[in-house]
């Protein structure tokens, strides 16, 4: 058994991650007076969220009519009916009264000559239940608005007192012999002590996986560290297969050009010159949602309409619009676009490409965050102590597409639910439970495993080889063939875990232990996405298979479950929960409302 000396820390809970969903999390839970830690592994205001461009989606009104019931079926519609409503329910009902708390902790919104809130359109955001013109629902900061929300929640979380654990990495979950979570295990990077954490409440708010691939607009940072952590307890992850490419990402680097440029009126053009959406797409053209905009321009450059030397991007066109508005509405992007394409958006195109963005599937919760443990007999039973919110969870609201400017608005809705949740559930009297020391051993013989590994494959190697294996055949377009294929390379890379070689073995700033740890965690979420690509045999969202070009309902409207043992993945299913949580009488949309039908635009 690895030795290793470690400080234990007791909270009521702990929040792990400082994205959007983590502060929003710990600020609700220390405003209710539970003693509250909030760990990172970089500092706050550096986590992903930051680079949140466009802005967050609430029914406000401000620019012209607007509902929740719009917005819920919009969000139904865009994750192509494998939502959980009852959650998509609470996520359109409750957004405007997040984004006024937000508005009264101090987020600079843009404003609208009357000094309301500004709202832009975005893909997949309309009126009339579908049937009426794109309405003006993301609430925005120009195009900087989730670096305004995380200045924001870090501020408000330090003035009610929630203790911050900065650049400490969280390494594994701590679980009672009856599957109840008691901690986290974390070492501190910048000194290399190790610290255990004994709470009543596990928050994982981790973010995504982004970095499973080779070309994403998430930071490297994103490695789905949760996912890992839950993956290796023999619990969960849900819809893995649906990943989202967000259809401008810089050609080249990757970079994201943020969905509200299209919003302020920007439009795409192939080889000929043409606004080729209007083709596909003749009433909603730009702003159809993310997957199928992606799909159009796969396909245009496949028919050889592409732009550039090698006919294999597309163009986007912000140069029509008046140079002032670029400046005020779309700063960062226009800054973005001249360091990483070379171009100034008021005389130029910017060359794109979808580029992976956001992953829908994680870690499956219910609507107040706790963490789900389905089983053929209850298929929405929960694991005590461990709740799960933001890009890392899924609720599910995205489904199998997410609307863009909806992650945002799920990080702090859910998170706000999470810390309501845990109010109600932890009690703050009791005293801390004794923890599973075999758990606690469990976690340093990993980490000490990894430490001292001194096998033949180096970590960059491994993670390179993974990430084009997915980008290959985990993407836009999939077929059974590709998707077999990289279910064995993905399963032969896996397998490699076991013969990693770490050659830093200090506990101090070790970038090369850290990432081999990043790695251990990327691999099963990467490994869950393609396995659960390649099985179902259906196109859904942004699962788009060439050999079933269509949605099946019957067989498929179902959530992928799977367990992830090494290098091996079990899937099951779980039932879409398609009842919302009130009755049209009641207010809400009637179930014949948001029935599947055929998704167009
Ligand atoms: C470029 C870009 C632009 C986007 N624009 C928009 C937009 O305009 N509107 C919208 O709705 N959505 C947008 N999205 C999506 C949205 O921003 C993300 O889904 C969301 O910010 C994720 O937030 P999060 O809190 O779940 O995680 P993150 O913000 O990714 O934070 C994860 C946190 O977990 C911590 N962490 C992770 N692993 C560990 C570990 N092992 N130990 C300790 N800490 C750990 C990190 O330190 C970090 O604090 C955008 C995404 C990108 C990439």
């Amino acid at each position: 058994m690895a030795a290793y000396e470690y400080e234990t820390h007791n909270y009521d809970a702990i929040v792990v991650g400082a994205g959007g969903a983590g502060l929003r999390a710990t600020l609700g839970l220390a405003e209710q007076g539970l003693r509250t830690a909030c760990i990172s592994k970089v500092f706050p205001t550096r986590s992903h969220t930051v680079a949140a461009q466009g802005g967050i989606a609430a029914s406000l009104g401000n620019m012209g009519p607007d509902s929740w019931q719009w917005h819920m079926y919009d969000t139904v519609k865009g994750s192509d009916w494998l939502g959980d409503t009852d959650a998509m329910e609470y996520l359109a009902r409750e957004a405007p009264k997040a984004v006024y708390e937000l508005e009264h902790y101090g987020v600079p919104f843009s404003r609208t000559e009357e000094g309301k809130i500004y709202q832009r359109p975005f893909g997949g955001h309309t009126t009339e239940f579908g049937e009426g013109p794109p309405v003006q629902r993301t609430c925005a900061a120009a195009d900087r608005t989730g670096h305004a929300i995380l200045h924001t929640l870090y501020g408000q979380s330090l003035k009610q007192q929630a203790e911050f654990y900065i650049e400490y990495f969280a390494l594994d979950l701590i679980m009672s012999e009856d599957g109840v979570c008691q901690g986290v295990v974390c070492w501190k990077l910048d000194d290399g002590t190790m610290h255990v954490f004994n709470a009543k409440m596990v928050v994982l708010a981790t973010g995504g996986y982004g970095r499973a691939y080779f070309s994403a607009t998430s930071a490297h940072t994103c490695t789905g560290d949760g996912g890992g952590m839950v993956a290796r307890q023999g619990l969960a992850l849900q819809d893995m297969e649906f990943v989202q490419f967000h259809p401008t990402g810089i050609y080249g680097s990757g970079c994201l050009i943020t969905e509200g440029a299209r919003g302020e009126g920007g439009y795409l053009t192939n080889s000929e010159g043409e606004r080729f959406m209007e083709r596909y797409a003749p009433n909603y053209k730009d702003l159809a949602p993310r997957d199928y905009v992606s799909r159009c321009m796969t396909m245009e450059i496949r028919e050889g309409r592409g732009v550039g030397p090698g006919g294999d991007h597309i163009h986007l066109n912000l140069n029509h619009l008046p140079a002032e508005a670029l400046a005020e509405r779309l700063p960062g992007i226009s800054e973005s676009a001249k360091i990483f394409a070379g171009v100034d958006v008021t005389k130029e195109p910017i060359p794109v490409l979808p580029t992976v963005h956001y992953n829908m599937g994680g870690i499956p919760t219910n609507y107040y965050g706790e963490v789900l443990n389905p089983t053929a007999k209850d298929p929405n039973a929960i694991v005590p102590g461990l709740m799960a919110v933001g890009e890392a969870g899924c609720a599910s609201v995205h489904g199998a597409n997410r609307l863009g400017s909806n992650s945002l608005i799920d990080l702090v809705v859910f998170g706000r639910a999470a810390a309501i949740r845990a109010g109600q559930v932890v009690d703050r009297a009791a005293a801390n439970p004794t923890l599973n020391q075999p758990s606690v051993d469990a976690c340093f013989d990993r980490f000490d495993g990894l430490r001292n590994a001194n096998g033949n494959v180096a970590t960059a190697d491994l993670r390179l080889e993974m990430q084009k294996a997915m980008q290959a055949d985990a993407a836009v377009f999939r077929t059974d063939k590709t998707l077999a294929e990289g279910v064995e390379k993905m399963t032969a890379i896996a397998g490699k875990l076991d013969d990693l070689k770490v050659t830093d073995r200090s506990l101090v700033w070790n970038s090369d232990l850290m990432e081999t740890l990043e790695l251990t965690n990327l691999m099963p979420n990467a490994l869950a996405t393609i396995v659960g690509a390649e099985a179902r045999k259906e196109s859904r969202g942004a699962h788009a298979h060439e050999d079933y070009a269509t949605r099946d309902d019957e067989n498929w409207r179902v959530h992928t479950i799977s367990h992830v043992d090494g290098n091996k993945v079990t899937l099951s299913h779980r039932p879409v929960i398609t009842a919302p949580l009130t009755t049209e009488a009641e207010g809400g949309i009637s179930e014949a409302k948001i029935a599947p039908k055929e998704r167009t635009f």
